[in-house]
């Protein structure tokens, strides 16, 4: 309705009449006043009722039976609320709503979720209600803000979005975690990252981007994987893997600093130290190759605090051992050059060094672990050829992939960023579930 005035612009009005559109997050009062925790999405805002006020204004009758309306409001009545806003720097907003009148629009009754604590599990299952509560928006504006900052971040950088089919023949990343699904009697895959054909995008517009959901059949519980996610993805033609480095990180840089220039009022919700976050944007982030990390990890192994277990060269990364690194350093990581046997098929094998490929992942400080894998890719038609046998990909799925080796092949490279895993991280919250509006897991696909 337009009439409405946002509670994010009620600092515009100070002195005037106007209406709110909002829910009743909270309530509290005594006597003559009552304190109505108004919401509507862009903020949190206090309105004061005063009885004396409405009885002049109404009369005895009317005026005491709007108040004793308004003070058995329950929990996330929707409400329009008529008012004048006065500064007033005993409230933390700065600013209060000196309720004039006030329109019941929908009642609620029995409202679950209540100021009291309440399980994760019971939380989950009310998530459609959940997302109202100041966390919950908290995280959804960071999550806003990181989105926008991409959109303006690869404009920026000169780069077009190119949207990718979520409907795939065949796989790039571990087929074990493949969601297949009936196609017209064939089977298909929902995408698990839209890489290669970013890859064919890339040959043809040169710098491009991509950002849309993927699906990942994660069979194991962690606090950092989910079913269904969302992903940015990179890749440029000519693009050394220097220079994609060097992008990931004003990237990664970028986004931060928008978080902090635009979510201070979320992050302070959120209790996110940052002092930290301004630290990586300040400081370059850490390059290490994968061999140097596994000696670090070798060396620190019998420490009284660590938790990990023994790696030996040739092995994957666990969480603990990424927490661990990632804490080492105090910035952002790249751990780079990882083992051809543990990372993907498509990744370029190392110039005079074929059993290591030229790659990164980004590992988030503070014990987050991987927020993004990236490499320059394998563009050997014979070498590619080869590993496609030996992976026991299906040849015929990949003849168009080929192709792009074939038809003016040049050095690229690009990167994946998983945006959830960017916002914990950013928002400095445990578990990724709390990152995207309806999270699904390995149990979890309602509501
Ligand atoms: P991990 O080692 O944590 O399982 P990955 O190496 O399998 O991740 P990539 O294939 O490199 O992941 O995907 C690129 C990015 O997507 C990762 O760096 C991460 O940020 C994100 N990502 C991967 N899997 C998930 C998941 N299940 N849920 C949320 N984000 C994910
Ligand atoms: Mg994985
Ligand atoms: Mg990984
Ligand atoms: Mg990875």
């Amino acid at each position: 309705m337009k009439d409405l005035i946002s509670i994010i612009d009620v600092d515009k009005h100070v002195g005037e009449t106007i209406k709110i559109g909002a829910w009743v997050a909270d309530k509290s009062g005594k006597g003559k006043l009552q304190f109505l925790q108004l919401r509507d999405g862009t903020a949190f805002f206090q309105a004061v009722v005063f009885k004396p006020q409405l009885i002049e204004k109404y009369g005895e009758e009317v005026g005491l039976a709007k108040f004793e309306e308004i003070k058995h409001l329950s929990q996330e009545t929707s409400v329009i609320v008529t008012g004048v806003v006065k500064e007033d720097t005993r409230s933390k907003f700065g600013f209060e709503l000196d309720v004039t009148d006030l329109e019941v629009i929908g009642t609620s009754h029995d409202y679950p979720i209540t100021p009291k604590e309440h399980g994760v599990e019971f939380l989950l299952d009310h998530r459609h209600l959940w997302l109202r509560s100041k966390k919950q928006q908290a995280i959804m504006m960071v999550r806003n803000e990181i989105i926008r900052a991409t959109y303006e971040f690869f404009n920026k950088e000169g780069h077009i979005k190119i949207d990718t089919p979520i409907l795939q023949a065949s796989s790039a990343e571990d087929s074990t975690e493949l969601f297949e699904i009936d196609y017209f009697g064939q089977p298909v895959y929902l995408s698990q990252t839209g890489q290669l054909y970013l890859e064919a995008a890339a040959m043809a517009y040169g710098k491009v981007f991509n950002f849309g959901p993927v699906f990942r059949a994660e069979k194991s519980k962690t606090r950092r994987h989910l079913t269904e996610f969302w992903m940015i993805e990179q890749e440029a033609a000519f693009q050394t893997h220097e220079e994609s480095l060097d992008l990931q990180e004003a990237y990664v840089k970028y986004i931060i600093k928008g978080v902090l220039d635009y979510c201070q009022p979320s992050l302070e919700v959120l209790e996110r130290d940052t002092t930290l976050l301004q630290k990586y944007v300040d400081e370059p982030f850490k390059r290490v190759r994968y061999d140097e990390v596994i000696s670090i990890l070798q060396e620190h192994e019998n420490d009284e605090e660590t938790v990990y277990e023994h790696i030996e060269a040739g092995d994957d990364l666990g969480a603990p051992h990424e927490a661990f690194i990632s804490n080492y350093f105090g910035v952002p990581t790249f751990v780079m050059n990882y083992p051809t046997e543990i990372k993907a098929f498509y990744m370029k094998r190392e110039p005079g060094n074929p059993s290591h490929v030229v790659c990164a992942d980004l590992l988030a400080p503070e014990g987050y672990g991987e927020i993004i894998g990236g490499s320059e890719r394998e563009v050997d038609y014979d070498v590619l050829t080869q590993v496609i046998k030996d992976w026991n990909l299906t040849e015929e799925e990949y003849t168009w992939y080929m192709d792009l080796r074939k038809f003016g092949s040049v050095p690229h490279s690009g990167f994946g960023l998983g945006l959830e895993r960017a916002i914990t991280f950013i928002t400095g919250n445990e578990h990724i579930r709390e990152a995207i509006p309806f999270p699904r897991m390995i149990n979890r696909v309602r509501p």
